[in-house]
């Protein structure tokens, strides 16, 4: 039985909202090199308001912010700034350490809009943790669409369905948002899944079945092995996975393979000793 189980999405605060949190779980800590996954809205964002996560580091690990809806601007200290729109990808690679900030542009605070997304960690394998840091972003339009048996899979980043992504990764992983056309009442279409050691598959708007099991919107259905998914259409369902990377200490954004690693980064962070993020003033504090 290749299904091993099904996460439900823990709420937690993050700035002046909350989120959804269903990776790390405390029985299942990551799937493939992914080892943190956070569900973002929709939630709507009146005129006058937006996101704003100041400057924090990270290490040992690579960040990807997807949205759905709305917009973010992403500034860091290897001196990119860079806005991005839903289906497109930004992500960096943290290596040694970089800092960095998210903050809603100026023309989403003027509107009345909403902010939807998914924020993934994947820890880098241990010869890649003192590499420097670097940036990527992927428009939506060039990033690889396949149509698999009717649903269109977006591969945002790694491997699968015989297609690649442009993303620069180190380790084996697939991560893709796979789109369920609509069926008819009481129809279902099946979502081949990519192969990979270890997959997460996360409904976004129906119920997916995953070998037999309902697994409910926003929960992590984690399969060891090849297994079988259908969904009802209209549906979206976030697929990741690849090879694991084996245990990592985890606190606050800093992902090692040591606790050493992590003190040491914990003060690098307390003494201002990260690089500067281009035109960012306010950085958040290491926590107590
Ligand atoms: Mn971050």
């Amino acid at each position: 039985m290749p299904l091993t189980s099904v996460i439900a999405p823990r709420i937690r605060p993050v700035g002046a909202g909350e989120v959804r949190r269903l990776l790390p779980y405390r029985e299942r800590r990551s799937v493939g090199p992914f080892v943190f996954l956070d569900r973002i809205g929709p939630d709507p964002l009146p005129a006058g308001s937006g996101i704003d996560v100041a400057a924090h580091p990270h290490i040992g690990l690579a960040t990807l912010t997807l949205l759905l809806e709305g917009a973010l601007v992403h500034r860091d200290s290897t001196g990119a700034e860079q806005r991005i729109d839903p289906g497109a990808v930004n992500w960096m690679h943290a290596g040694r350490g970089v800092a960095h900030s998210e903050r809603s542009p100026d023309d989403e605070r003027a509107a009345d809009t909403s902010i939807a997304g998914a924020q993934a960690w994947v820890a880098l394998p241990a010869a890649h943790e003192d590499d420097d840091p670097f940036f990527e972003h992927h428009a939506a339009d060039a990033l690889p669409v396949v149509d698999v048996g009717g649903v269109t899979v977006r591969l945002l980043v790694g491997e699968g369905w015989g297609e690649t992504s442009p993303v620069t990764t180190v380790s084996p992983m697939v991560y893709a948002l796979a789109e369920v056309p609509p069926t008819p009442a009481g129809g279902s279409t099946a979502l081949t899944l990519p192969d990979a050691p270890e997959i997460g598959l996360v409904p976004l708007d129906a119920p997916l079945d995953v070998d037999g099991t309902e697994v409910p919107v926003d929960h992590v259905a984690v399969l060891d092995g090849p297994g079988s998914a259908t969904s009802p259409g209209p549906n979206r369902v976030l697929v990741l996975g690849g090879e694991p990377l084996g245990p990592r200490r985890m606190w606050w954004n800093l992902v090692a393979t040591t606790q050493e690693r992590i003190d040491a980064a914990s003060r690098r962070w307390r003494d201002d000793d990260f690089d500067p993020v281009p035109g960012e003033t306010e950085r958040i504090p290491l926590p107590e």
